[in-house]
């Protein structure tokens, strides 16, 4: 049975137009430049989380984020 990491927040810059939504519905998680773009805090998101950054993911207007199992996708 593999280890449960969690989950990674997955950006799409070609989408993301810096509303900021997703910064103010979970700023612990989700920071924001001085443009409103989104800054991902570093690490995964554990599970008890899961739900409020999932709300996050849905309200974004550009549907520009989507949460994967942590370590699914390669890192850049
Ligand atoms: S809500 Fe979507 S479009 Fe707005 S800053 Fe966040 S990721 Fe970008």
């Amino acid at each position: 049975m593999s280890a449960d990491l969690g989950w990674d927040l997955v950006i799409d810059w070609i989408r993301c137009d810096g509303y900021g939504l997703c910064g103010d519905l979970v700023p612990d998680i989700i920071g924001l430049d001085d443009w409103r773009y989104p800054l991902v805090h570093p690490g995964p998101i554990p599970n008890d989380r899961r739900h409020e950054v999932q709300r996050a993911v849905d309200c974004c207007p550009m549907r520009a984020l989507k949460l994967v199992r942590a370590g699914s996708m390669p890192r850049r």
